[in-house]
């Protein structure tokens, strides 16, 4: 795979676990490692790594994250990882999904020491990713960490992942359809930043995914190398551009605001990108349904519109975020646009208008398609999956929106006039 990256070595095929020792060589590591696994693990490519490194005289040490339930991404985490980093240690190695990456990339981002990755399951976009999400005080919040030098993928192992984390991978991937049309439009209406180039990337990983959706269920080992190669080209794509932007839009708010309702509740319930998957479903049914318009039924929408005052708008952020929302906006802070800038806003959606519904005829498949790809792979896809009623969706669509600044769908219909937009797309 070629990358514009610094991350220096990315193999993904049958037996690489077995070339981990020839590309630790290739990247000038050459003595000390410390090994970073959990109990599963360990189980399923930890040991087998632990041994190969030491049949070449690698001094290898041992950080076993084990917990008697789920291993979360948190201080103790941390704390256990720093503790087994000893003197002399040249570079860690995460062998694992998310949460031990997630974990790791903190870690190395605060020592200095570099590390490299064993990925255990194909789950998410976030192995090439520089920054981490983890727990700390029970609130989840996204810390500036590094990538990695390598990333090895062996399909052999990855194939055997539980069927959930493959899914997870999958549902992440699909996600790109919104995310790419919300950046588009984000940049026709607020003129932020657009590539094409790192678009095309992006679109190049959800083409690759969506052709083999129907092999994954049988576990095909190409399929799997495939679809990981898609998480990580998307995972680049958002290095070169500097942030999540290309890969992350509604359908990932959606996520973020349900996971955030898990969390509340005691524990993350479903995997981050099962959620995605199914939230863009719900994401393809807005712009569906939004770009069912013309530009004159969109005048007479926004005529229709109800503004939120300010005083409203915090009442609602109080009683949805509860008191999660001094974490939620400690970073982007509140985000109310008054109604001057929402007027420039509209304007600059309705001068954009056919542009946009062009590109998103072309671009946003049919909830009908993206149904059908989750299905193929066997993924999850009814908002009911996620404890979810659909009655209770306008309520998630309404607050999702306010997770982020960025501008996406959620803020679009925002624009028009969420009460309708939000009422047809999920009576339809
Ligand atoms: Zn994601």
């Amino acid at each position: 795979m070629n990358d514009s990256t610094k991350i220096r070595e990315i193999e993904i095929c049958s037996g690489a676990l077995y070339d981990v020792p020839n590309i630790l060589n290739k990247v000038g590591i050459n003595s000390k490692i410390l090994i970073v696994c959990d109990k599963n693990t360990y189980k399923v490519a930890g040991l087998t790594l632990k041994n190969v490194l030491e049949d070449k005289k690698y001094d290898v040490q041992l950080c076993n994250l084990n917990r008697t339930g789920n291993l979360v991404p948190d201080e103790k985490a941390v704390g256990e990882v720093l503790i087994h980093l000893n003197d002399g240690i040249e570079a860690m190695i995460a062998v694992g999904a998310g949460t031990i990456n997630d974990v790791v990339k903190f870690v190395s981002s605060k020592s200095k020491i570099p590390y490299g990755i064993v990925a255990t399951a194909p789950s998410m976009d976030g192995y090439a990713s520089s920054v981490s999400p983890l727990i700390v005080n029970g609130f989840k919040r996204t810390y500036d960490a590094t990538y990695p030098i390598f990333i090895v993928g062996d399909t052999k192992i990855l194939k055997d992942a539980p069927y959930d984390m493959i899914t997870s991978g999958f549902g992440d991937i699909i996600g790109k359809f919104t995310s790419l049309a919300d950046w588009y439009i984000g940049s026709l209406i607020t003129g932020e930043d657009y590539s094409e180039e790192i678009a095309n990337d992006v679109k190049k990983s959800l083409a690759e995914c969506v052709n083999v959706s129907k092999s994954l269920k049988s576990k095909d080992e190409s399929a799997i190398g495939k679809m990981m190669e898609a998480l990580i080209l998307s995972g680049i794509s958002m290095l070169k551009f500097g942030n999540s932007r290309p890969a992350s839009g509604a359908e990932h708010h959606l996520s973020h605001f349900i996971e955030m309702r898990e969390l509340s509740n005691g524990e993350i319930r479903h995997s981050h990108g099962v959620k995605v998957g199914i939230m863009t479903k719900i994401a393809v049914k807005l712009y569906n349904t939004v770009f069912s318009f013309n530009k004159d039924d969109i005048i007479e929408m926004m005529k229709e519109r109800k503004s939120e005052s300010k005083e409203e708008f915090e009442f609602r952020i109080s009683k949805n975020f509860g008191n999660l929302s001094s974490e939620v906006f400690k970073d982007i802070g509140y985000y109310y646009l008054d109604e001057d800038k929402r007027k420039m806003r509209q304007e600059r959606i309705l001068g954009n208008w056919d542009t946009m519904k062009k590109w998103v005829s072309e671009n946003v498949p049919t909830v009908e398609y993206v149904d059908e790809l989750l299905n193929d792979a066997g993924a999850p896809s009814d908002v009911a999956y996620l404890d979810l009623k659909y009655d209770e969706l306008s309520d998630v669509l309404l607050n999702a929106k306010d997770v982020r600044k960025r501008y996406t769908i959620l803020r679009l219909a925002e624009d028009i006039n969420i009460d309708k937009i939000f009422d047809m797309a999920i009576k339809n």
